[in-house]
């Protein structure tokens, strides 16, 4: 049910050089309710004391009810983001109205998820809650980020992927660095069209869930389609621009 609560910064924690994590609880009225992959519409408060707007997909399982996870990336020049970074402290009060929403996990249907940089927030959520309630869905995830120090929550997601046998991941680097090419564990390059039809035959019965730029949400998309996954089991969220449909 819609809701809009007044909410504390508990804590926040540095991801990367520019991706934190705003921890958030709610000391008066309790925490809302929310399916993984869901956005709450947060208002910070700005520099002139007008509340600034802005959504931002809950990272942590809807299974945690002692706070909300939000990871946020800084854009350059912000509004939002700039006060999140550089003005909000622990114990500093937000508002937020939701949860809103139709990328959501389907947890009886077998996943595909592909994401880059920090579209990997609703899916993360619907990746927590899968661990949290031990389920043995099936999920294939395809994360692709610039360079090593960019990929957010590695090790969680490859303890994860360490703990489930159905759970198969792919991480990669575009722009892998010298420092990535002596230690990096996963692919390099782009999870273009080739890539994912090659990664994903034999999965057309699956759900698939694209968060991330919207060029690799329309030729990750377009590849599952040709892979025989169903136009309306295909699942996009755009942070930025409108999210691409693929006729279901
Ligand atoms: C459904 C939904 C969920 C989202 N979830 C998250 C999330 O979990 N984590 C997260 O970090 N962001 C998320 N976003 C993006 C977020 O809502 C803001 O757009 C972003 O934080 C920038 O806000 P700002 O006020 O700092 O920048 P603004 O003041 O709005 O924009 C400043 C400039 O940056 C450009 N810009 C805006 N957003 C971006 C961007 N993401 N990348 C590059 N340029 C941009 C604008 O066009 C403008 O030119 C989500 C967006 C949507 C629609």
């Amino acid at each position: 049910m819609l809701r809009r609560s007044e909410l504390a910064i508990a804590g926040i924690v540095d991801e990367s050089n520019d991706t934190k994590t705003f921890r958030l609880t709610a000391p008066e009225s309790g925490l809302p309710q929310f399916q993984p992959g869901q956005f709450y519409a947060l208002e910070v408060p700005g520099p002139d004391g007008a509340w600034i707007r802005r959504s931002y997909s809950v990272a942590s399982s809807p299974l945690e009810r002692r706070w909300l996870d939000f990871t946020i990336k800084k854009v350059e020049g912000g509004a939002a983001t700039t006060a999140l970074f550089e003005r909000l402290r622990p114990g500093d009060r937000l508002r937020a109205t939701g949860p809103f929403g139709e990328f959501v996990l389907d947890a009886a249907r077998p996943a595909i998820f592909v994401t880059g940089g920090v579209g990997v927030t609703p899916i993360l959520s619907m990746l927590r809650y899968l661990d949290a309630t031990s389920s043995a869905l099936p999920v294939c995830l395809l994360y692709a980020n610039r360079t090593g120090a960019d990929v957010l929550f590695e090790e969680e997601l490859r303890a994860m992927a360490a703990r489930r046998a159905n759970f198969e991941f792919h991480f990669s680097l575009t722009r892998a660095t010298e420092a990535d090419r002596a230690r990096w564990r996963g692919r390099s390059g782009r999870f273009d069209a080739a890539t994912i039809q090659q990664i994903c035959r034999g999965m057309s019965d699956r759900v698939a869930y694209l968060c991330g730029p919207i060029p690799m949400m329309e030729e990750s998309g377009k590849a599952l389609l040709s892979l025989g996954l169903a136009a309306k089991d295909i699942r996009t969220e755009a942070f930025v621009g409108v999210s691409p449909t693929f006729g279901g």
